[in-house]
């Protein structure tokens, strides 16, 4: 049997700097350089929620009964589509 994910509306917003999302704060502390996207610290937010650094152009996601969650740009636009 073959099974694909029901259609799910979410609340989405690619975020690229601090104010873009409610959720999202200054990532203080520390220098470093990310692994995922190869900019520095500064440049990233921390999603206060689940407590992760989110790189510019990730994108939030708030899906009922899932609450938030981070999406990788390619990975988001796989699964979801404008509507
Ligand atoms: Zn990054």
């Amino acid at each position: 049997m073959k099974y694909r994910r029901r259609a799910e509306i979410v609340d989405a917003v690619q975020w690229w700097k601090v104010g873009d999302h409610p959720a999202v704060v200054c990532y203080g502390g520390g220098r470093w350089i990310c692994r995922q996207c190869g900019r520095v610290n500064m440049d990233h937010g921390l999603v206060k929620m689940v407590n992760e650094p989110i790189c510019p152009g990730d994108w939030v996601v708030k899906a009922r009964n899932r609450g938030l969650f981070i999406m990788k740009p390619a990975e988001f636009e796989a699964e979801y589509e404008k509507v």
